[in-house]
């Protein structure tokens, strides 16, 4: 007998929850790529993509996942040898670094760890002691979807401004976009990438590059920009194929479609952050009571500094991969691995996991997530707070 059979949930972060209205939008036939109503429609998602950035500025769409925001992100803004300094809180600012490394920058990365956020005083203070202005962009993710730190953009901005330094500030999104707040034009980013899987509810296979006329300007001399990665062509085509460097992605263009309409249009992107904010509360709330008797415990310590659409969790290992498999095979609830936190063939790995509250979630889903969760901690007999699931209910209110 298993109680898994059912609708199953997939509470990782990413690829999140896919609407059925988005994958509805996506059952129909081939269109006409060259004329018709598949050209207005794609002129259409770049407002609603600028809407989701808060931004008036350009953005360019790419066949890819977060990898290709990645690198078309660094292809556009470097030549090979310049300098980056890369502010890391996780595995994924890490991995940024990484990325931007193997294809010839000269990366420098500002480590901080996988429980804190980046401390603007020590980004202001670096970027003061280059005196020459060698970096040319200072790149960081708003929430680390391993750590799930969520970092300060503005703050960040202010610090380099504060030492009067030219860089330009690039943002990876991926985890955070249409869940956290995140303002492009107010927080002076020049730069932010995001992908169609996790916030935005479409599968993934899109990735997104946002860009400042700072940054565009900066774009026409880097020497690692290929005709592929190109972001000037996608983003002001003469002819439709060039805003995809050849055949449209038809179909997760009309998933991306419906998508936005749902949250740009209907829900409204000041709901869609207050339902993460509440959904994360409940998470917390939960976690805090679980751990006041028991293992258990929330891997950011200060709420301010977590994100909204996804959390980290650590337990005595290797607790984090047996309760995993009990959700998942007694209950239907995958939860998410612990990334990052710890090698993989390090029994410590068996610590860590993640709740994902990303994109199309709401309060049943996440109550019930978390009931699963305390289902399996008594079922494991896992030491445990009594009262979690009260506390999380209150938290959504
Ligand atoms: C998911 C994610 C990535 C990587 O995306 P892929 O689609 O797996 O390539 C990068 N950065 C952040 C913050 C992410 O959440």
């Amino acid at each position: 007998m298993s109680l898994a059979n059912g609708r199953p949930y997939l509470a990782i972060p990413g690829p999140s929850t896919i609407p059925d209205r988005v994958l509805a939008a996506m059952h129909r036939p081939a269109p006409n790529i060259y004329a018709g109503p598949l050209h207005e429609m794609v002129a259409g998602l770049f407002p609603d993509l600028r809407a989701v950035a808060r931004t008036d500025r350009h953005v360019a769409i790419y066949i890819g996942n977060g990898h290709a925001a990645w690198e078309a992100a660094n292809a556009n803004i470097f030549s090979r040898g310049d300098r980056a300094l890369v502010v890391a809180t996780g595995r994924f600012g890490l991995g940024w670094a990484d990325a931007a490394r193997r294809i010839g920058v000269d990366v420098e990365v500002m480590d901080f760890g996988r429980q804190r956020p980046a401390d603007p005083d020590r980004l202001q203070d670096a970027l003061r002691a280059d005196r020459a202005h060698a970096i040319r962009a200072v790149l960081v993710t708003h929430t680390d979807t391993a750590s799930t730190v969520r970092n300060d953009i503005a703050a960040l901005r202010a610090a380099i401004d504060a030492a009067g330094h030219p860089a330009l500030l690039m943002v990876d999104c991926i985890a955070s976009l249409g869940c956290d707040r995140f303002e492009m034009d107010a927080w002076g980013v020049d730069v932010m990438i995001a992908a169609s899987q996790k916030g935005l509810m479409t599968p993934p296979g899109l990735a997104f590059v946002w860009f400042s006329d700072k940054a565009r300007a900066a774009a026409r001399s880097a020497d690692l920009r290929t005709p592929y990665w190109a972001w000037e062509p996608r983003a002001f085509a003469e002819e439709f194929y060039q805003n995809f460097c050849g055949t449209a992605p038809t179909h997760h263009l009309f998933g991306l479609r419906e998508a936005l309409t749902m949250l740009v249009h209907e829900e409204g992107l000041q709901a869609a952050w207050d339902r993460h904010a509440r959904l994360a509360r409940a998470v917390w709330a939960a976690v805090e009571a679980w751990g006041a008797d028991g293992p258990m415990r929330l891997n950011v310590a200060d709420p301010a500094f977590r994100s909204h659409s996804v959390t980290s969790l650590a337990i005595t290992p290797p607790l984090g991969t047996r309760l995993r498999d009990w959700t998942e095979t007694q209950a239907g609830v995958t939860l998410g691995i612990g990334l990052g936190m710890a090698e993989s063939n390090d029994p410590a790995w068996h610590g860590y996991f993640r709740i994902a509250h990303m994109g199309h979630v709401n309060a049943h889903m996440t109550l019930g997530a978390l009931a699963v969760i305390g289902a399996g901690l008594a079922a494991l007999d896992i030491p445990h707070g009594a009262g979690a699931l009260d506390k999380a209910a209150a938290a959504l209110l």
